[in-house]
């Protein structure tokens, strides 16, 4: 049974940059066409959109993502201004773990004690992780990884994009191995594919002899042959011992069947066209509007195409 009731964004994704040191062959990068270039923000100006979201829409989850965020100015400053204007936000950040001397800084700052940190790994052998990446600079991922799990643990979780086959099994295995170690709980994703992106899919596939879009059957069966469980009454979560780990479907496009699976409606912010739904089919340019007065619009078509759905409903 479908709700009508409208549909609340709880979560707001901050897109800082669009810059990053790595080239993942399936960079997804929230979407966009890898040509895009955002104009950064200042740090007011998303304080702003969270601002008229905590007000508007009771807002309760900010994650802030890029391309890499680290490689933003702003990331430590803007974490440091959510935290102090609005302690009761569960802030976050991805970071795909590369520069080792700016996560230190955030980590070290007690202001920022309680910012939960997504680190991006998808291998911990080295040569597999530069052909992933398709960057040499992979030397302080492993290094960042180490410090995270020692002075964040509890608030740190790795993602691992699982690229299937059997050697998106391996590099997977690594990631789990690390994790169980570290007690650190690992999110692995479905490979996405940016429709933008397909061509540096494909070249990836060179590296590895893997299907295209690996689903998450596949994943379930890994994490089965290693051990983990489910866990009852928790959707998408296994378990072996203490460890557990997330299994999280990127590739579901359709609103209602993202929405039946995460209960959750994210909303992009990103500085020039964007204000985006968490699926395909919503998105609003701002470039005429106010960044509230488009995601007031992306919140309303979104709404209205779960209206429809429930109104077809026998
Ligand atoms: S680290 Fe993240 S943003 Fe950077 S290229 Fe890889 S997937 Fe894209």
């Amino acid at each position: 049974m479908v709700s009508a009731s409208p549909i609340i964004p709880r979560e707001l994704r901050l897109v800082l940059t669009n810059k990053c040191n790595f080239a993942c062959y399936f960079c997804f990068n929230e979407g966009y066409p890898k040509e895009f270039r955002s104009v950064d923000l200042a740090v007011v100006d998303y304080l702003m959109i969270v601002r008229q979201m905590v007000s508007e829409y009771g807002l309760k989850k900010v994650r802030i993502s890029g391309g890499e965020p680290l490689v933003s100015p702003i990331l430590p400053s803007l974490l440091r201004e959510l935290r102090t204007t609005w302690p009761e936000l569960d802030v976050g950040f991805t970071t795909n773990a590369s520069l080792p001397h700016i996560l230190k800084e955030i980590l070290l700052d007690t202001d920022l004690g309680d910012v939960k940190i997504n680190a991006s790994v998808h291998s911990v052998d080295k040569a597999r992780l530069q052909a992933i990446c398709r960057t040499e600079n992979v030397g302080g991922v492993l290094y960042s990884l180490q410090s995270l799990a020692e002075s964040a643990a509890g608030r740190v979780k790795f993602n691992c994009v699982y690229t299937g086959g059997p050697r998106g099994d391996e590099d997977a295995m690594t990631v789990l191995a690390l994790a169980e170690e570290f007690n650190v709980t690992v999110k692995l994703l479905c490979l996405n594919v940016n429709p933008y992106n397909q061509e540096d899919v494909l070249s990836g596939l060179a590296i590895k002899d893997v299907p295209a879009k690996p689903g998450t059957d596949a994943i379930y069966a890994l994490a089965r042959s290693l051990g983990y469980q489910a866990i009852p009454g928790r959707q998408n979560e296994m378990r072996k011992g203490d460890h557990c780990i997330e299994v999280v479907d990127c590739s579901i496009s359709d609103p209602i069947a993202y929405y039946n699976n995460f209960r959750t409606i994210r909303i992009y912010f990103n500085s020039r066209v964007a204000v985006t739904g968490e699926f395909d089919g919503f998105c609003r340019s701002f470039s005429r509007l106010s960044p509230i007065t488009a995601i007031r619009g992306l919140v309303a078509d979104i709404s209205a195409q779960f209206t429809r759905t429930a109104e077809q409903e026998p």
